[in-house]
């Protein structure tokens, strides 16, 4: 027997762990993982896993997992080679396309698409050859306004300042759970020993949640905010920010804040506290916490962004970092430097530029293709008929490809899928508030210049 040491990254969430895997290779020949241990030499993780890393294997040798591409044929599924697939697959999407439009091949996305390199890296070109407006993923059920906010202020919907919690000495967290999420949207293994060193180097961790979470459970101070509350509170946080002369310069060059200045005059911490169910003193004593600190950091997550005010609680929250001279700050909110670049090699998106007809009353669309990336529409689709059938379309799912490696039609009704057929119900709300972005191209510029672009 012959065993060996692999590192590797996890693939299963946003916080990459670093893994020590064994494989052991019998006399037979065949191999087995015999252990799975976080990585004690990556530096990011610092050997860190959750439960879920150590199942891995069990996804490994699932019996039902997909080797080699699947046929239907009838109502049977016959292995295929590789070629045969890809020929397949290119002429059918074809086909779909010249018989019916560039538009009648949807694409979906699912989550993993992000924690994929050649998906990362390379799906962007596939899909521009698809010159397909019918594009959906997961993100229309998370973090759309994260995006829209960046694309506004900052010019790219993909320039996403991210806290510094290794540095910082306040983390205000509102909408987010990041002891259950590791810390999504800013990429954080081994989070809970990350947020308690905050506290032990004498900072601070702010909670914002109408749940006591976990992490509500281990912070300083957890406020209770009304669901759907949080844009007041930030509002009366910013006000107060601004009444009491507690802003600081940021160094980067801003347009626009007196606009703003201007347009939440009214918004005291005593007229918001009414809307978020905050005590006046205590919107107003966060606003004096934060300022004071060094070194802080606001954060919103998917619970102010998966509401009526998603779009305008994320332009607080980066307005809040700004004007406290926390943005591109060490410790504060911070552009990323990643391996893949993608603002420097993707455009920085467009928004409203095409209406969606789907859930217009009485209009009725063909969706002729649906493709995944890793997504598990086709799980749904099994489940439920509305998939292909969906609000009164005449919606045929004419073929499916997926880089699930999953089996195909795996039962349970994943919500994602929902974004297909209610695309229009996105929370991603346009806020008239928005056009009072901060400096949005020259901001921009000097963040791509900050970062080397
Ligand atoms: S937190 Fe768990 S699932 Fe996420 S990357 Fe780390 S080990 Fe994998």
């Amino acid at each position: 027997m012959t065993k060996t040491l692999h590192h590797r990254a996890c693939h299963l969430c946003e916080a990459i762990c670093g893994l020590t895997l064994e494989t052991t290779r019998a006399e037979d020949g065949s191999l087995a993982i015999t252990s799975i241990k976080g990585d004690t030499l990556d530096s990011f993780s610092r050997g860190h896993i959750c439960p879920k890393a150590v199942a891995l294997q069990d996804i490994q040798n699932d019996p039902d997992r997909l080797h080699q591409p699947m046929l239907r044929v009838g109502n049977e599924w016959q292995p295929i080679a590789w070629d045969e697939a890809f020929a397949l697959v290119a002429e059918r999407l074809a086909g779909i396309q010249a018989r019916h439009g560039q538009n009648a091949v949807a694409v979906y996305q699912g989550n993993p698409s992000v924690h994929n390199y050649g998906l990362m890296t390379h799906s962007n070109y596939f899909l521009g050859l698809l010159k397909t407006r019918n594009r959906f993923s997961a993100t229309s059920v998370d973090q759309l306004p994260h995006h829209l906010t960046s694309h506004l202020m900052y010019g790219h919907g993909l320039l996403l300042p991210i806290p510094d919690i290794d540095h910082t000495d306040f983390m205000l967290i509102l909408g987010g759970n990041p002891l259950a999420s590791n810390g999504s949207i800013m990429t954080v293994p081994d989070v809970e020993k990350r947020l308690k060193a905050i506290q032990a180097r004498g900072g601070k961790v702010v909670v914002v949640d109408p749940r006591r979470s976990e992490t509500a459970a281990m912070a300083d101070q957890h406020l209770f905010v009304r669901p759907g509350g949080d844009a007041a509170l930030l509002f009366g946080v910013l006000n107060t920010l601004f009444s009491e002369n507690l802003t600081r310069d940021s160094h980067l060059p801003v347009e626009g804040l007196d606009d703003v200045r201007h347009a939440i005059a009214g918004l005291t911490a005593e007229a918001m506290s009414r809307q978020c169910a905050v005590p006046a003193e205590q919107i107003r004593q966060l606003a004096r916490d934060f300022a004071a600190a060094d070194k802080a950091v606001c954060y919103g997550r998917m619970g102010v962004s998966t509401q009526a005010f998603g779009t305008l609680c994320h332009w607080l929250v980066q307005l809040i970092n700004l004007v406290t001279g926390n943005l591109d700050r060490v410790g504060g909110a911070l552009c990323t430097t990643p391996a893949v670049d993608l603002v420097a090699s993707t455009g920085g998106g467009h928004f409203n530029r095409w209406q969606s007809r789907v859930s217009a009353p009485g209009v009725r669309r063909r969706v002729a293709c649906v493709g995944l990336g890793r997504g598990n529409a086709h799980r749904g689709r099994r489940a439920n008929p509305r998939i292909g059938h969906g609000r009164g379309q005449s919606g045929v799912v004419d073929a499916q490809w997926s880089a699930t490696g999953a089996r195909p039609g795996w039962p349970g009704v994943h919500g994602q899928h929902r974004s297909l057929y209610q695309r229009d119900d996105a929370v991603c709300r346009p806020d008239p508030a928005l056009h009072l972005g901060a400096g949005k191209r020259s901001l921009r510029h000097h963040l791509q210049y900050v970062r080397g672009a």
